[in-house]
């Protein structure tokens, strides 16, 4: 099966917020749904029906399934949803699964305020696998600021007996976390305290709500009491070693690096979500309730509409928009890719609607930027911020064409702490059917600290954020990728000699470990098998297939270990099991036969050699970040194949070519994988240029990004071609062309108004080392 076009995925929701009981047994007196501007509650039913319900459950099917979906997440919400008892929520989720699941991978959760959760109830959510978030806002003297009966009574200690129950070993598996709404009056330490000792395995943060016309508590006047107060529990945190994941921390720390932000408190991930009303109403996101009466209403329901109609809706189209769609003071903001303008209802103001900042605005800058202060990578929204913390030859390095050893190490050490950042996203899609991907993240997390070098060799693996960028965006291969985690940690635990009991994903009778190799089960079987390393090799047990491997570096009818190449200082795979090695231009090829595998190293070896000796600047940088030559498919017609791909820093793909060509083809791609590295870290481009341009190497007009990797490759090529000037006239003719390419994609560069401060440094450099070329 192949992947959704990526237009049918970009319009795709995949979130779903079910408010089945609009009321709640509590009063909290910051609660979006009664004290804020909308009061629709009033007229809706108190509970849903099961008929609106499975009504809303086909829609997300109908959606799941045209959209070719991997999963979607559905939170039971309200009000409170425990008010509904547990045998009309046991019917509930029932039909939530019997609808959903058939189509897709149905993550389902709860958000409750956990004062009537017992056992009963755990029972239920435990059976349809729902994960259960709770909402505590820290210690009791911070939750009843807040969270109290309308009797003025408190709330505290039946929400800790909730989440006591939730810490038990056999509801354990369904205790999602706990959200906690700060108000800045409460010691952040004495919360942070407590709410870490409630065990959570995830803590949210959420600012109060406001917006311009209702503006949050500024205790004394302080502009910033929200920064403050943040960067006390954040100093904390660090400090403790980051012993819980922080939504909020993590979504800084992610997009400081280019990752995505993971919700929609900050940052510019596409809006992903839609909600339903007790009487089917679409809505969108409910905190738009705190804007104006109506703020969140779509005039659609389950059952007229459908999820694309909702999608479509310019409201949520506009929220697809990145950074377009946000106010000019955003649009000039140096954090504007963390923060992303804040949540999109804090930016309401009557008269100008949502084109505003956040009402949050200096508190978020405050705290983004000190969180950026006390990591290690730059921030990639401000470029001359962003060029400013980058080493100070970096642009230089990477511009001359080559880049010594420290600034490849830089750049690879970058690409992994992306690829581990993207990774511990995966990981919290681990719920419903790849609720065992969580036994391998744990067992990372402990390889991280007992063999962190078996660890980051398996994670800087290049396919390993193909993988995670495949995951995270969805779309169907038919493979369990989540559940492809347990075979990272699996392949961490081998190359470490540790014993651990996993499940892994088998696809088509494959089996791979990244970096160790591929067992090739005798049946086609799909699913999940039973792994044990033993120490120094291990079992497979898939149904009545089971394949035992002694020793890892034999190869036989089950085993291929992985085809590493050591040669002349090179140590590269050629990688022909990885199954994510598929996001190449074109296919990769199948399994290669030994006599195949003999004919890649003794060419990739020449190829080498033919650098080292003729063009040693480039040694350095692809000895340090080369690390697979994946093969392709040939070309029917001969035509040569070779690419890379910006999600797997360290890999070329190619058809086999003769080594003087294998020896340009790996010097041109290491290229893109460069500057693809370096465009993850800095801005080097203006986002908001969309026009194409003319180039001579291509018929169809470019954008800016690929005439910048176009131009930076030909230049590699051409130095290739010029150093091999004297050998041929074919050299000579290829040295020509391929620097006439360069020299016109410099030009078009520097006269498309679209490089940024780095960017235009980044030419000058590329120029330089062009200009140097004797003819
Ligand atoms: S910090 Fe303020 S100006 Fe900057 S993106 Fe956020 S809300 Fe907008």
């Amino acid at each position: 099966m192949s992947a959704a076009p990526v237009a049918s995925r970009l319009w795709a929701l995949s979130q779903f917020v079910l408010k089945v009981h609009s009321r709640c047994d509590l009063a909290c007196d910051h609660c979006y749904m009664y004290e804020h501007a909308d009061q629709s509650w009033r007229r809706r039913p108190k509970a849903m029906s099961l008929g609106t319900l499975r009504t809303a459950a086909a829609r997300i099917a109908e959606h799941a399934t045209r959209h070719g979906l991997r999963s979607v997440r559905v939170v039971i919400h309200g009000g409170e949803p425990l008010l509904l008892g547990p045998v009309v929520l046991r019917e509930m989720l029932a039909c939530l699964r019997a609808v959903i699941d058939p189509v897709t991978t149905l993550d389902l959760r709860m958000q409750t305020n956990g004062v009537l959760l017992s056992e009963a109830f755990c029972d239920v959510l435990a059976e349809h696998h729902v994960m259960v978030g709770v909402s505590l806002d820290g210690d009791r003297a911070a939750n009843d600021l807040h969270r109290r009966y309308a009797n003025g009574a408190s709330s505290y200690d039946k929400v800790r007996k909730a989440l006591a129950l939730l810490r038990r070993p056999e509801y354990r598996r369904i205790y999602a976390g706990i959200l906690c709404t700060i108000d800045v009056r409460a010691d952040p330490i004495a919360v942070y305290e407590a709410l870490l000792a409630e065990e959570p395995p995830r803590l949210d943060l959420l600012l109060p709500h406001a917006t311009w016309d209702a503006p949050p508590l500024r205790p004394d006047g302080d502009p910033t009491p929200y920064a403050t107060w943040l960067r006390r529990i954040h100093d904390r945190w660090t400090a403790d070693g980051r012993p819980v994941p922080i939504r909020m921390f993590d979504s800084v720390l992610s997009t400081a690096v280019g990752g995505p932000s993971g919700g929609e408190q900050l940052g510019l991930d596409p809006v992903d979500l839609a909600v339903v009303e007790t009487d089917g109403e679409w809505e969108q996101g409910d905190s738009l309730k705190i804007t104006f009466e109506g703020g969140a209403a779509t005039g659609m329901t389950v059952f007229t509409h459908s999820v694309d109609d909702v999608a479509a809706l310019p409201e949520l189209v506009r929220r697809q928009g990145g950074i377009a769609q946000l106010s000019a003071e955003c649009q000039a903001c140096p954090v504007v890719r963390q923060c992303g303008g804040g949540l999109f209802a804090h930016r309401f103001r009557t008269g100008r609607d949502f084109d505003n900042p956040s009402v949050f605005c200096a508190d978020l800058k405050e705290f983004i930027l000190a969180m950026n202060g006390s990591v290690t990578l730059p921030a990639v929204s401000d470029a001359d911020a962003a060029e400013s913390a980058l080493p100070d030859d970096l642009i230089d390095q990477i511009g001359s064409g080559f880049g010594d050893e420290a600034t490849l190490r830089y750049l690879a050490d970058t690409q992994l702490l992306i690829a581990i950042d993207l990774l511990s996203k995966v990981s919290e899609r681990s719920g419903g059917r790849h609720a065992y991907a969580a036994e391998g993240w744990k067992v990372l997390e402990w390889l991280d600290e007992a063999a962190p070098g078996a660890a980051g060799t398996v994670l800087a693996h290049p396919y390993v954020r193909a993988w995670a960028v495949r995951c995270l965006l969805g779309g169907e291969t038919g493979r369990d990728d989540v559940g492809y985690l347990n075979s990272l940690a699996a392949a961490a635990a081998l190359r470490a000699g540790q014993g651990v009991d996993l499940r892994v994903p088998v696809f088509a009778g494959r089996l791979h470990l990244p970096t160790v190799g591929t067992v090739h089960l005798p049946s086609p079987t799909t699913g999940v098998a039973e792994f044990s390393a033993t120490g120094s090799g291990f079992t497979v047990r898939a149904g009545a297939c089971v394949v035992a491997v002694d020793d890892l570096a034999t190869v036989g009818a089950a085993w291929q270990p992985a085809r590493l190449l050591e040669t002349d200082g090179l140590a590269v795979l050629i990688e022909d099991g990885d199954p994510y090695r598929d996001c190449h231009q074109w296919a990769p090829a199948e399994r290669i036969s030994a006599a195949e595998d003999l004919r890649w190293r003794e060419h990739v070896t020449r190829a080498w050699r033919l650098i080292r000796d003729d063009a040693a600047e480039y040694v350095p940088g692809l000895r340090l970040g080369l690390r697979t030559v994946a093969p392709l498919v040939a070309d029917p017609g001969g035509l040569m194949r070779a690419s890379t791909s910006r999600d797997a820093f360290g890999s070329v793909a190619s058809v086999l070519a003769e080594p003087a060509e294998l020896a340009v083809i790996l010097v041109h791609e290491f290229q893109h994988g460069k500057l693809g590295a370096l465009l993850d870290l800095c801005e080097l481009l203006d986002p908001s240029r969309t026009e194409r341009f003319v180039i001579p190497w291509r018929a169809d007009p470019r954008p800016v990004e690929g005439v910048l990797q176009g131009t930076y490759a030909h230049i590699a090529v051409a130095d290739m071609w010029r150093r091999r000037a004297d050998q041929s006239a074919k050299a000579r003719v290829h040295y020509r062309d391929y620097r006439a390419w360069s020299e016109a994609g410099l030009d078009v560069l520097r006269r498309s108004g679209a490089l940024t401060a780095p960017g235009a440094r980044l030419v000058d450099a590329m120029a330089r080392a062009v200009a140097g070329w004797a003819d």
